[in-house]
């Protein structure tokens, strides 16, 4: 595999370090975490990462799967296109939504996924030059600011940097707590994109010009159309047999802690390491790695979600000293410091 840091990076080409900053409520200045060589973090652009992931491997793309059948001797999946596979283990990474799991627990998703009462609108803008500089200022890879006073919270952050260096994808999204966000006659599920940037602009009107810089930047064009209802999953347990779940098929939280993919990734090599030397045939053998597997996989999973759908929330009432959590490290004072971009040919 290519070294999984340099073909991931979200700042490449910007010789900058990951980081992210947190601007919480009575607390002077900035916290966060940042990569350093005893505490690294890689924050991986999800393209590339699919591209890294993808290394060796024959994808075959566009194979929807519609159903599966399981029992002690094997598994075969159906899908949409009306071929299908057998084999000894199935896996089911397929997200929030995933057929897999609903089709292994006999379950609708939309009676396992919780709502999370936060109503979202969600911006993406390309930044240049100065404008670029000042984002990366407030965090290189993304940053959050509380604003309690105005009942809401924002998360800013790098998409990718661009080829030029000095230049940048940024996305935001500004979330104010709504327990009545699911309610299919929710304002944000008809305005147009005009009326939510609308929105954003009178909420964010009293913060400081830095924080409402993105805001101001981004045309209605870059308003996310569809409206965004954040869901998350807690499962007790899962049955072990021959069909597997991971990732958020397993444990699906909101991204205020950044854990999803971590935790997808860290199921990904505990499974394979417990599976490896299991023989296919050996039902008793597999049901008893699978069962290894799950017991650790929704402990983790489970906690994650939890401290996830916690953690804005939180910062509300937490105090100043209190511990604050981001990339899986703890956050300590991060100094303001400007930042020269240097223009590639
Ligand atoms: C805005 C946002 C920011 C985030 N930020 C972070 C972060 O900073 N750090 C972090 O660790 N995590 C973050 N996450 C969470 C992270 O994206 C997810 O936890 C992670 O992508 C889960 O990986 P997965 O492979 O389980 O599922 P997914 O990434 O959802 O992949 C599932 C795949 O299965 C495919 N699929 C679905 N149904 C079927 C089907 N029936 N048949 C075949 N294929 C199917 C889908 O097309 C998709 O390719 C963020 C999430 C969001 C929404």
């Amino acid at each position: 595999m290519p070294d999984m840091k340099q073909a991931t990076d979200h700042l490449q080409p910007i010789d900058l370090p990951c980081q992210i900053g947190l601007y919480y409520p009575g607390r002077q200045g900035r916290v966060g975490v940042q990569d350093t060589p005893e505490n690294p973090i890689i924050r991986a652009e999800r393209l590339r990462l699919r591209r890294w992931l993808s290394t060796n491997i024959d994808i075959q793309w566009n194979k929807h799967v519609k159903s599966i059948n399981h029992n002690d001797q094997g598994v075969q999946v159906f899908f949409q296109d009306g071929s299908s596979a057998k084999g000894d283990i199935l896996v089911g990474a397929d997200g929030i939504n995933s057929v897999v799991r609903e089709q292994l627990l006999q379950t609708p998703s939309s009676a396992l996924l919780k709502t999370v009462p936060l109503a979202a609108i969600i911006g993406e803008v390309t930044l240049h030059g100065d404008a670029f500089k000042r984002q990366l200022e407030l965090g290189h890879s993304a940053y959050i600011y509380v604003a309690p006073d105005l009942g809401c919270w924002m998360f800013g952050g790098l998409h990718h940097a661009l080829p030029d260096g000095v230049s940048g994808k940024h996305y935001w999204m500004l979330m104010k707590p709504d327990p009545t966000v699911a309610d299919p006659n929710h304002w944000l599920q008809t305005a147009t994109q005009q009326e939510k940037l609308d929105y954003a602009l009178a909420l964010v009107a009293k913060l400081p010009p830095k924080f409402r810089e993105i805001y101001e930047a981004t045309p209605a064009s870059g308003i996310k159309q569809e409206s965004h209802v954040w869901r998350d999953l807690e499962l007790e347990s899962l049955p072990a047999g021959r069909v597997v779940l991971l990732g958020d098929a397993a444990h699906a939280m909101t991204p205020f802690r950044g854990e999803g993919g971590y935790n997808a990734l860290i199921d990904s090599m505990k499974l394979a390491k417990i599976l490896a030397g299991v023989d296919g045939s050996d039902i008793d053998a597999i049901k008893k790695a699978v069962e290894e597997y799950n017991k650790e996989m929704l402990e983790r999973g489970v906690e994650a979600v939890r401290a996830s759908r916690g953690e804005q929330s939180a910062q509300k009432t937490k105090s100043a000293n209190a511990k604050v959590m981001s990339a899986g490290q703890e956050a300590r004072v991060l100094p303001e410091r400007e930042i020269v971009l240097t223009a590639r040919g």
